[in-house]
């Protein structure tokens, strides 16, 4: 996460999809740099078991302060959201549902819906069975966030570490009608952006682009 002023100032919930470093290395100093102004604490989402790691594991004394354990002036400065696999939850305006997909460590995808639209977000995942279905049948879809970590010449990789790459892919992409939703790819591992760019294109998938990072999409 790289927060600005704007996010610091607004940002009250915060969904985890796993517990891996680079989904979580901006939350201790997100909360660190907010600490005594909170006046209600952030609320993170997340399954129990990636709450229990990051408690475990980084929110322990040793790599960073136990948030939950501490209080500024108005109370308490992080508090845990507990969700399930399949049982939809609200943050803020927003219904999320969360589907498991098929990482390393437990891992969710989500559906997000505002009201008059919706979204979904693999989160990392190698080829995975229960996501597909779980978003063919979300009324209004507006687009699709697929990750895509590495360029397949790294195929080896990609199985070890449970990433998808262009070839794998396409193959998720053909478990489901998308019915012309647009496909956006992210999660893109920074070294081979360039590599798997031009291996998307050769897919020759209409609607199906590269997320540009910092871009405002409407849909
Ligand atoms: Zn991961």
């Amino acid at each position: 996460m790289s927060a600005t002023q704007l996010h610091r100032d607004q940002i009250r919930d915060i969904v985890l999809t796993h517990a891996h470093l680079d989904h979580i290395a901006g939350l201790p100093l997100f909360i660190d740099d907010l600490f005594a102004s909170l006046e209600a604490p952030i609320r993170v989402h997340a399954s129990p078991e990636v709450i229990e790691i990051i408690e475990r594991d980084v929110f322990n004394w040793n790599v960073y302060p136990s948030f939950s354990e501490l209080k500024n002036q108005y109370g308490s400065v992080l508090e845990y959201k507990p969700f399930s696999i399949g049982n939809s939850f609200k943050a803020r305006h927003l219904t999320i549902t969360p589907s498991a997909v098929n990482h390393k460590v437990p891992t969710a995808g989500f559906v997000i819906d505002d009201g008059s639209s919706a979204i979904a977000i693999t989160g990392d995942t190698a080829e995975t069975d229960a996501f597909w279905p779980a978003i063919s049948n979300v009324e209004r879809l507006s687009a699709i966030f697929v990750e895509c970590a590495f360029p397949d010449e790294m195929a080896d990789l990609a199985a070890i570490s449970h990433h998808l790459t262009p070839a794998t892919l396409k193959i998720e992409l053909s478990k489901f009608d998308r019915q012309n939703c647009p496909i956006y790819l992210i999660n893109l591992k920074p070294m081979y952006c360039q590599q798997i760019a031009e291996e998307v294109a050769k897919l020759g998938i209409a609607g199906l682009s590269i997320l540009e990072v910092g871009k405002v999409y409407e849909i």
